[in-house]
């Protein structure tokens, strides 16, 4: 690679850091400049919830890299407050503007890696942008929501959206003594888990004094003096809230992609290669920007995951930087903790299934996590989604208070590599008492999965 070579990096949260270090270490004498929007850097926003709570035990350390250090320890120039507002193609540039003193300059690239993420869906009603409306994305709105509790101590909270970050909101804001409302537009939260794992999460919401309000839609915001919300509307009834906090799901950032005509898909998503290259040449993109395609429907999706945006992040970096790395898709597994619930969800859910064109069935068994009457052990309730023409693990659940989210893994293993319910009910999963039962319950789920497969129910 010639001398100057010059490698831009758009976006510093998760995919940005992780595409700019790996680029410097594949290719040392390139410049890599990484741009970021906001004051901050490579921090931990996954913890925020637990940050909030005090849980999370190093406050003074969610930020992973300063721009100082991930410049003194990787080598990569950091620009905060740079706002990349344009791409120019042909002259192979980029705008950047100073967010501080508004001036814009142009900077040259070798190699772009678009990094710029996703931001929170919003509601289209007046009163998003009062004082006590919050969405969780960034760690100045964990700051601002800090401060609001604590300068305001409110007392009735309302959620909107029961998906994973709902759910983490929703155990923070009861911790910190709230009365919780949650409001969700389907049966039960997390959408996609069965019947029985949906009612378990629904039990430990009430165990917890969250009122849940199935079924809804919020239709409105009552506010005081168009700066607080009091009220939330919804298709059934109104509910009092001193602060909203709304995470009803991400979409892609993609205007800075779009001043260069960049692809994206059906999701709004930019569209890559397995080596994370846009359908501009020299152009690369990594993150929650992207849609990737899904290892077990072979289709294009969303996958908002910290864990997908660092790895394609890898893989844009080092291809940047002159190296040859894949990135051939991923297999969807989130786990979120309510109160005493761990709930894990991997692969495709039952509906998602048929949608693809699978002709899947559905085995859900409830087993003791570790042998009955050990400490820690409880009921653990498995759901297994398997195709019935060759019995080819397609996703899973496992909700209880012990081992649903590690035990996720190994569906998510077993799903990257295409096996089936017979390859799971053959795996050795180990036997102790303090830990597992002599059958683990996902061999349980298996072998029963594996009868219904063969249509016998022996
Ligand atoms: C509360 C919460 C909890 C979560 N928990 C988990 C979890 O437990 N596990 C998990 O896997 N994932 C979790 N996630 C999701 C995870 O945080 C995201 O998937 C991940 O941050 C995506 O990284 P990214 O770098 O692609 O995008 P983003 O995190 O969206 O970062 C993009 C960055 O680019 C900057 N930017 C955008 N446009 C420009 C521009 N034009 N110029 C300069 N800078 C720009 C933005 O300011 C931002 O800093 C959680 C998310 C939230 C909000």
């Amino acid at each position: 690679m010639k001398k100057g070579y010059r490698i831009l990096v758009v976006g510093g949260l998760a995919a940005g850091p992780s595409a700019a270090t790996k680029a410097k270490r594949i290719n040392p004498d390139a410049e890599v400049i990484l741009f970021e929007k906001s004051d901050y850097i490579s921090y931990g926003i996954c913890e925020i919830p637990y940050y909030l709570t005090g849980e999370y035990r190093d406050k003074n350390n969610l930020v992973v890299y300063s721009p100082k250090r991930l410049a003194k320890e990787k080598g990569v120039t950091v620009r905060i407050k740079s706002k990349a507002e344009e791409i120019q193609t042909a002259k192979k540039s980029v705008t950047v503007r100073d967010m501080k003193s508004g001036r814009t300059r142009t900077e040259r690239y070798d190699r772009l890696i678009i990094a710029t993420g996703s931001r929170p869906k919003m509601l289209p009603f007046e009163g998003s942008d009062c004082k006590n409306f919050f969405t969780i994305k960034s760690l100045q709105s964990a700051y601002r929501l800090r401060d609001y509790l604590s300068r305001h101590n409110p007392r009735n909270a309302v959620v909107i959206g029961g998906g994973y970050i709902g759910l983490e909101m929703t155990e923070t804001l009861r911790k910190i003594g709230c009365t919780v409302t949650l409001i969700h537009r389907h049966k039960y939260p997390f959408t996609g888990l069965d019947k029985n794992a949906g009612e378990k999460i629904v039990q430990e919401l009430e165990t917890n004094d969250i009122y849940f309000v199935p079924h809804t839609e919020v239709t409105g915001f009552e506010t005081r003096g168009k700066e607080f919300i009091t009220a939330v509307a919804t298709s059934s009834r109104s509910f009092p809230a001193d602060i909203v906090i709304c995470a009803i799901g991400v979409t892609p950032s993609t205007e800075f992609a779009a001043t260069a005509e960049i692809q994206t898909g059906p999701f709004n998503g930019i569209i890559t290669d397995e080596k994370q290259r846009t359908n501009l040449e020299n152009v690369y993109a990594a993150g929650d920007c992207c849609e990737l395609r899904n290892i077990v429907s072979g289709k294009s999706a969303l996958f908002p995951l910290a864990t997908v945006a660092s790895k394609t992040g890898r893989v844009a970096g080092e291809n940047a930087a002159g190296g040859d790395a894949l990135f051939n898709g991923t297999v969807k597994n989130v786990a979120v903790r309510l109160f005493e619930l761990e709930i894990s969800r991997i692969g495709l859910t039952m509906a998602e299934a048929k949608e693809t064109g699978f002709k899947p069935i559905k085995e859900t068994i409830t087993a003791y996590s570790r042998v009955a009457g050990m400490p820690d052990s409880a009921r653990l309730t498995v759901t297994l989604v398997a195709d019935k023409a060759n019995g080819r693990l397609l996703g899973g659940s496992l909700v209880g208070p012990d081992g649903a989210a590690h035990r996720g893994n190994i569906l998510a293993a077993l799903l990257r590599l295409g096996r089936t319910i017979s390859d799971l009910s053959d795996l050795d999963l180990m036997y102790a008492p303090p830990f597992s039962p002599l059958w683990d319950p996902l061999l349980i789920a298996a072998n029963q999965s594996g009868k219904k497969i063969r249509g016998r129910h022996d």
